[in-house]
């Protein structure tokens, strides 16, 4: 690559075919027209830099039609770049192979204790990215990038994992940098809401949305926020951290060492407590919504008051952020209306009426995917400026 002027005729060129190849990787695919609406970039501009994107093998164009008329339609080609997605969660360990036109091309996961050890962990890691590999028919230097979700906050400055009740033993370590010398190759990590709000926006219920929240509920809660296309994460990576909005000042003291905070109401082990006198054994979250679908009112009564409850958070994060669509996601989602409802609710009552307007509140599409799938596409998001990232794979021009 050559050093480029800033402001220079060539690195303006390259920086607006970088825009192109962003729009479309994270499209999948969009018609020229579409391009330009993405981009702010002129029709002929597009024209041309899709040309010489075609001529180089990066894209593929096809033939469409969009609105009756024919158009169009360019995406990735398809051997332009391997990625993968690692998804450590609190009981499983997923990992996906997909390219850049957004085939999935190996999926796999597996059960996982809560008490594995960081160095477990990995190497497990590894063992399933090369197997998976292998399945897919590639090498590793095939890869361009790897995506690696993990159930906490990551400090943007050391790439340490921050305190998490989910792997307790990983409070500490640089998962990113772990996994990065075991492989081989370049490795971006984020948070598993931040992961699930990708996920949903590339693939799932956000498609073609620049602005969503996406809710976690799980053992913890946390929101992804997308805006403008990007996930916002703000300078210490602590953004959505929606689960400790204060409910009650004299409530349960929560992890965070405040009192009353969302999690505290709404977290697994918080609801799976109020079962414990009404039903006989143990339960888990996903028997609590089966329960509740069959038309235990126990488990249904606590899933409404959890809705009701996320809802006040929900209506505090529209009221900041005006998003367009609220996605639900980790294992309450699956309760649907049960628990969707009584958020509608809650949202109607405590949101300015402008901010929840052109609002909706709807389920993932992409279930226990989400945050895998989302670890794809942080590799597609955040390759480098000029494509070429890591290890001297260029993803731009690969064949010249
Ligand atoms: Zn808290």
């Amino acid at each position: 690559m050559s050093m480029d002027t800033p402001g220079s005729q060539s690195s303006l060129h390259r920086a607006n075919l970088e825009r192109v190849l962003r729009a479309v990787r994270m499209a999948g695919s969009l018609t020229q027209a579409e391009i330009a609406r993405a981009t702010g970039l002129s029709a002929a501009t597009v024209s041309n830099i899709v040309r010489e994107l075609k001529e180089g093998g990066t894209v593929v164009v096809a033939d469409t039609s969009s609105g009756g008329r024919r158009a169009r339609s360019v995406s990735l080609s398809g051997d332009a770049g391997i990625v993968v997605g690692v998804d450590f969660g609190h009981s499983h360990l997923r990992v996906a192979v997909g390219n850049l036109a957004h085939r999935v091309l190996a999926e796999e996961s597996e059960p996982m204790n809560v008490d594995v050890s960081a160095e477990q962990g990995f190497a497990r890691a590894e063992a399933l990215v090369e197997r998976l590999l292998v399945q897919a028919g590639f090498r590793a230097d095939k890869v361009i990038g790897v995506g690696l979700g993990v159930p906490g906050p990551i400090d943007v400055e050391t790439g340490a994992l921050g305190s998490t009740a989910i792997l307790p033993g990983w409070t500490g370590i640089a998962p990113g940098r772990e996994l990065a010398q075991r492989l081989g190759m370049e490795v971006y990590v984020d948070n598993d809401a931040n992961l699930g709000a990708l996920g949903e926006l590339v693939w799932g219920a956000g498609r073609g949305l620049g602005d969503l929240a996406y809710i976690k509920v799980a053992s913890g809660v946390g929101a992804g926020l997308v805006i403008n296309g990007q996930i916002y994460r703000g300078p210490g990576g602590t953004a959505g951290e929606i689960g400790h909005i204060t409910l009650d000042e004299a409530g349960p003291v929560c992890r965070c060492g405040n009192r009353g905070c969302l999690e505290t109401f709404v977290g697994s082990r918080y609801l799976l407590n109020l079962l414990n006198a009404s039903h006989e054994r143990e339960l888990t979250l996903s028997e609590v919504v089966r329960l509740a679908q069959q038309g235990d009112l126990g488990c249904r009564r606590v899933i409404a008051d959890a809705g009701r409850q996320i809802g006040t958070g929900v209506a505090t994060l529209c009221n900041l952020l005006n998003p367009r669509r609220v996605i639900l996601g980790g294992d309450l989602a699956e309760a649907g209306e049960l628990v969707l409802s009584p958020i509608r609710d809650s949202v109607a009552r405590y949101a300015i009426p402008s901010a929840a307007r052109q609002l909706s509140i709807v389920p993932g599409t992409l279930g226990g995917r989400a945050e895998v799938l989302g670890a794809l596409a942080l590799v597609m998001s955040e390759m480098g400026e000029t494509g070429v990232i890591g290890h001297g794979t260029a993803a731009v021009g690969a064949r010249g």
